[in-house]
């Protein structure tokens, strides 16, 4: 490619994330995406396919018996003349840090709340994640073929407990059964739930934002309420500001519903008009790396084991920050500053896998790795040393003390937890002055994972015991008393041997804090 067609392609890049809690309706959500990109024929397709193509790997047994979805995966289509990249963050409760990372390899995120349950603690945690970035997020209100809670209610709850102003770009006209269409504010056209031409459901609204006169729908009284709504939100909401957009400071609210199919075309071109083509990426030292820079770079964002048990393989999942990719070259790792060429590589389209010849900037692609990667890690071509700022740490909320079942089989042990925490998704800590294994996750399905590894990668059975929810706090080694740790307070030391106390609960690190007033507690995030 020369440089006038990588730009090209490179500003063709959507790269998003969507968002929710449990069972919103992200799934359904993106496969009526990859239908209109004609990825999928029949809706259904994924789920059915989560649960056939990677079922072989056993480790997808685990997805199988709790039913969810473990691993972020990426799914490639073309829409109107976009390349869109979907990045999926496992939606279930216990969810992992990779979970938060991949919102790092991300341009936007598309945020899907159930309008019958408003903002639930899991959308709460993922937006928060977003904010942190300032990337733009648009918000899906789904499910309005049901009754829901009134739309003003939900803006309010949007507003009040994310702490982020809303512009609804639609309004309902009606919700559940009696759901008649949507007034849509910025195509400035009603959407009908039920049209008489089905080739056409849409009535163009006058300049006075009426329908004509003659409209059976005019006769209705939830017409006039809807009316009266848009009006309000017109006369005392927000305007849509693009700077605040694009900052995440506003999130435009779209109505509708995923499973019937309404209001999510016109909710991914209205969404597409607005989402960020791939971003600059920062360095350690404060360089900028121009998405359409000619240089190839990247950053890894996770590392998954053994997503296919038959090659034993380790996928590294690169975001390419600048250039063009090209299977068979070669690139130098930031960390060792050694020369590595990428000979296997693949993607990931709506579940399967394919080999990627070519990706640019904004693309995903997944690299076959023996054990050269970390999370975090930055790959380049060119002569310039490129290393991407350093992903955030995500302070892990959960704890377990662990050892191996079997005290003769210390090595595969040893072993197995170092090849698994260095993957990222678990952190290590040991005790203070015991060597005590302490593993810290974000959730619990973390554990899980890990044990039912080390039994089949490492052949290492474990032994864990719970110590439940602990505040994580780092401590200055200069301020440090080990007569400071009690029963309420664990002290432990993390990989890179910094010491840290595991406080019971707020009341413990409260009382802790009044006993020491001058000592500095940090949490990492
Ligand atoms: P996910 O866990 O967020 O991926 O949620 P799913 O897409 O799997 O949806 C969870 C459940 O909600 C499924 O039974 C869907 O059929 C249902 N669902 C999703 N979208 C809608 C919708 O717009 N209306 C209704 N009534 N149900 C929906």
């Amino acid at each position: 490619m020369n440089n006038a067609e990588l730009a090209n392609e490179v500003n063709k890049r959507r790269t998003f994330a969507i968002i929710s809690h449990p069972d919103a309706g992200k799934t359904t959500i993106t496969e009526q995406m990859l239908l209109f990109g004609g990825v999928v024929r029949e809706a259904g397709t994924v789920k059915a396919k989560k649960s056939g193509t990677f079922a072989k790997s056993d480790w997808m047994e685990i997805e199988k018996k709790r039913g969810i979805s473990v691993t972020s995966s990426v799914m490639q289509f073309d829409y109107d003349g976009k390349r869109i990249n979907i990045l999926d963050t496992p939606g279930h409760e216990d969810f992992s840090e990779d979970t938060y990372r991949t919102l790092m390899a991300v341009d936007s995120a598309v945020m899907v709340i159930d309008a019958a349950k408003g903002i639930e603690p899991q959308t709460k945690k993922l937006f928060q994640i977003c904010k942190m970035r300032g990337i733009p997020i648009f918000t899906f209100m789904n499910k309005f073929d049901r009754d829901a809670r009134e739309p003003l209610d939900l803006l309010s709850e949007v507003e009040d407990v994310l702490g982020v102003e809303t512009y609804p770009m639609n309004w309902p006209i009606g919700m559940g059964r009696g759901l008649k269409g949507l007034y849509d504010r910025y195509n400035h056209r009603v959407a009908l739930t039920h049209p008489e031409d089905e080739n056409n459901p849409y009535i163009q609204l006058d300049k006075d934002g009426q329908i004509p006169a003659d409209h059976p729908l005019r006769q209705d009284s939830i017409w006039q309420e809807t009316l009266d709504e848009v009006e309000l939100i017109e006369a005392a909401g927000n305007s849509l500001d693009e700077d605040k957009i694009a900052t995440g400071d506003l999130t435009p609210v779209f109505f509708g519903s995923a499973l019937t199919n309404f209001g999510v075309e016109t909710f991914l071109q209205t969404y597409l008009n607005y989402a960020p083509k791939p971003s600059n990426h920062k360095t350690l030292d404060e360089s900028i790396i121009k998405a359409n820079d000619t240089v190839f770079s990247g950053f890894i964002f996770k590392i998954q084991a053994n997503m296919n048990p038959q090659h034993r393989d380790r996928i590294a999942f690169v975001r390419i920050c600048s250039g063009e990719f090209d299977r068979g070259m070669d690139v130098t790792l930031g960390r060792t500053g050694k020369g590595i060429r990428l000979s296997n590589s693949t993607q990931f389209m709506a579940d399967s896998r394919e080999i990627v010849e070519t990706a640019v900037a904004g693309d995903i692609i997944g690299l076959y790795d023996t054990g050269n990667f970390q999370i975090g890690d930055s790959i380049y071509s060119g002569k310039n040393k490129v290393e991407f700022e350093k992903l955030p740490q995500f302070t892990p909320e959960l704890f377990v003390r662990v050892m191996a079942k079997n005290v003769m089989k210390q090595k595969s042990f040893h072993k197995g937890i170092e090849q698994l925490v260095q993957e990222g998704a678990i952190q290590l800590y040991r005790s203070y002055n015991s060597n005590e294994y302490i593993l810290g996750a974000v959730g619990q399905l973390q554990f899980e994972v890990f044990q039912f590894r080390m039994l089949n990668e490492y052949n290492s059975e474990i032994v864990m015991e719970s110590l439940g929810h602990k505040t994580a706090r780092w401590i200055n080694p200069d301020q440090l008393d080990e007569k400071m740790a009690s029963t309420r307070n664990l002290l432990v030391k993390d990989r890179q041997d910094a010491p840290l106390f595991l406080f019971e609960n707020k009341f413990a690190e409260n009382w802790f804090k009044g006993k020491y007033p001058d000592v500095e507690l940090t949490s990492k995030l």
